[in-house]
């Protein structure tokens, strides 16, 4: 059985009243890699690990990967960096596209994190105070850790990366937040996982579109991100539940 699994911490969009936002965490070899950071990261791990019986811990994660700029996907970034930085005197490894990293800082992260005043002097902090950069490629994969990670384009709001993850001989394709998109499906058709959002709207991808690809596909894909409204009994793809743990 491969050491490389997926844990479920939020399935839901930024509209939610039942799930977590969308968020994966992937494990292997006891590296953590967090994909996206909702907010009340904490509460999320600790919901994950209650539903899963596993140790999830903050202080296990060290690199957290942010697909896109969107509340949903990063407003818990704020308060991990801010937990590396006080708490524990560390930097958080930060994967994103150059694009997401050229707004990230400057757009949203800035106004509460760059000047700190305690009552009687400011302390000025840059990116680099609580953050190490790792930049994705369109081009090419990267490595971190146990993982090669190869991203792409999607079509979505604000530039947004999906993913192609292999650890352990194992693949994993994410599509993250997208419209929908035959040229994305071909990327992530080789995985042997398939995590792919679904959701409503013109900057997300309509359920009947990925219900009907082929069985053979379909039957390697789940479902995430997706509405409270959306029937999770009756899919023609598998919608993920939050605290389940996956084996690509
Ligand atoms: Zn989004």
């Amino acid at each position: 059985m491969s050491n490389f699994e997926v844990v479920v911490l939020g399935v839901g969009d930024t509209f939610s009243e039942k799930y977590h936002s969308t968020a994966l965490l992937l494990v292997c070899d006891g590296f953590h890699l967090a994909v996206d950071c909702p907010d009340t990261y904490r509460s999320v791990l600790r919901d994950a690990a209650e539903r899963s019986g596993r140790q999830l811990a903050i202080s296990a994660i060290d690199h957290v990967l942010i697909t896109h700029v969107h509340g949903d996907h990063m407003n818990g970034l704020e308060g991990v960096a801010f937990y590396k930085h006080f708490v524990e005197g560390k930097r958080l490894n930060l994967l994103t596209s150059p694009e997401v990293r050229s707004s990230i800082w400057n757009e949203r992260l800035k106004a509460s994190m760059g000047t700190l005043w305690n009552g009687s002097e400011f302390r000025e902090l840059a990116f680099e105070s609580y953050f190490e950069h790792v930049p994705l490629s369109f081009d090419s994969a990267i490595t971190v850790g146990p993982f090669s990670i190869r991203s792409r384009r999607t079509i979505h709001h604000v530039p947004t990366s999906a993913l192609f993850v292999e650890a352990a001989g194992r693949k994993l394709g994410y599509s993250s937040d997208t419209a929908f998109d035959p040229e994305l499906i071909d990327f992530l058709a080789p995985a042997d996982l398939i995590i792919h959002e679904t959701n409503l709207g013109p900057a997300h991808t309509p359920y009947a579109e990925l219900a009907a690809l082929p069985p053979e596909l379909r039957a390697r894909m789940r479902l995430i991100h997706y509405p409270d409204g959306f029937d999770t009994t009756s899919s023609a793809v598998t919608a993920l539940r939050e605290g389940e743990i996956l084996r690509p």
